[in-house]
């Protein structure tokens, strides 16, 4: 078979792209070179429906091997009685969920997309929001913190089925305890969705959902470094959305509907390369040079967001907790659309972003998300920040300026030269 060359040519020019440049998208991630060999491996050849021990396909016992190490190995990472590795992606992950927990036309009650949260969470334009019934909390204006007293009196007024703590673009730690609070006075199911700081999570730098949340879900390629992907959990001892123990034989109940969430209810065969992936994804974190990542992650983005705030940027919440910061280009005068694209042509990658209460579009939009945890994969440190903060600076006060990008650009790309993309 001839080999592919124009496929390729693009897979090296995208390798040349991530290596030249600064990612700072914050949702993205380098995962090490083991995690994508595993990837590229044989398992991708195998059909596995199912789960270890029970599948419909012949030739699952060593795949069975790898997801049992797999399952085990997620569930010591973050102290789970359940793990299901099998989802695609984290959207997959929370479909299941719904599918397990909730009917179609039940409300559910979401972080509103434009304040940070995800498009599963209740958005109109996605599954969550078609089938069911959305409801939303926000952040208050005045200190872009999550808005408890708002979560409360909506909860109260809509009696949800089920309420999603969890954002895509939220730079402050979670308060779970209260959302618990909220979700039994109204006898909802609560969902945890930590697909942005589930590394942080793990390692115990940030509030742990599992004791609190009926279900925890996260995407295993952001934070975690692992493959793209999704997992779903379960804690020790928590009620189950059935008003049962999980202890004894009511957990087993549980993760039989979360199991059939998944498969058959919207997957069939499981990527069993992705889940080898997993795996060592989860074996690495589980060491100390993970959590000396993750503590380096959150120390850049705090280095990053005070260098921001040194230059009158104006970032909501005034700052972060995790790994990621929201910035409201407002009063800089241009839009977040402009700023991806300049940014872009200086070799630097950002997403535009909804900010809360925006006046733009969600195609144009006022902000930019910006996140650590793929500069820090590539070595970078606190002192780098203030340095990469003065290179954006100067993309965004001249982003007409086709020469300066051109300048930026270059140094971009001298800082980031000698650094592979995986320095772990
Ligand atoms: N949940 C949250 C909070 C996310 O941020 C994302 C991805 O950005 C997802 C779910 C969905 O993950 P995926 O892109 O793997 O479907």
């Amino acid at each position: 078979m001839q080999r592919d060359e124009q496929i390729f040519e693009l897979i090296e020019a995208e390798r040349e792209r991530q290596t030249d440049g600064i990612e700072l998208i914050a949702s993205e991630n380098f995962t090490s070179p083991q995690v994508m060999e595993a990837c590229g491996s044989v398992l991708t050849n195998k059909y596995a429906e199912g789960y270890p021990g029970k599948r419909y396909y012949g030739g699952c016992e060593v795949v069975d091997e790898v997801e049992t190490i797999a399952i085990d190995r997620a569930k010591t990472l973050f102290g789970a009685a359940y793990a299901n590795v099998q989802p695609h992606s984290g959207s997959q992950a929370n479909t299941a969920v719904f599918h397990a927990c909730i009917k179609p036309g039940d409300t559910i009650l979401g972080f509103d997309l434009s304040h940070g949260g995800h498009l599963t969470h209740g958005s109109p334009v996605n599954f969550s929001g078609r089938l069911y019934n959305p409801t939303f909390y926000g952040v208050k204006k005045d200190t872009g913190l999550i808005d408890y007293e708002m979560l409360s009196d909506v909860a109260e007024k809509e009696k949800p089925k089920l309420i999603i703590a969890g954002a895509s673009a939220y730079s402050r730690d979670i308060d779970f305890a209260k959302f618990r609070e909220v979700a039994d006075n109204v006898g909802a199911i609560l969902l945890a969705d930590i697909s942005h700081p589930s590394g942080l999570i793990a390692k115990g730098i940030l509030n742990d959902p599992m004791p609190h949340c009926h279900v925890v879900t996260t995407t295993t390629h952001k934070t975690l470094r692992g493959p793209r992907g999704g997992l779903i959990m379960m804690g020790e001892n928590i009620d189950n959305p059935f008003g049962l123990k999980l202890k004894n034989g009511n957990l087993r109940k549980m993760s039989g509907l979360l199991d059939s969430g998944i498969f058959p209810g919207n997957q069939g065969g499981p990527l069993m390369h992705t889940i080898a992936a997993k795996a060592i994804a989860f074996g690495e974190c589980l060491t100390d040079d993970f959590l000396h990542y993750m503590l380096q992650v959150k120390a850049n983005a705090d280095a990053m967001a005070k260098a921001f705030v040194a230059k009158d940027y104006n970032l909501i919440s005034g700052g972060t907790d995790n790994h990621m910061m929201l910035i409201d280009l407002r009063n800089k005068d241009i839009t977040g659309k402009a700023a991806e694209q300049a940014l872009v042509k200086a070799d630097i990658t950002v997403n535009k972003n909804m900010v809360p209460f925006d006046t733009e579009s969600p195609f144009i939009t006022s902000g930019i998300r910006v996140g650590t945890p793929a500069i820090t994969t590539r070595g970078l440190k606190e002192d780098d920040m203030a340095y990469v903060v003065d290179l954006i600076d100067e993309v965004l006060t001249n982003h007409e300026n086709e020469t300066v990008l051109k300048a930026v650009a270059e140094k971009v790309n001298k800082l980031m030269s000698g650094r592979p993309l995986f320095n772990g």
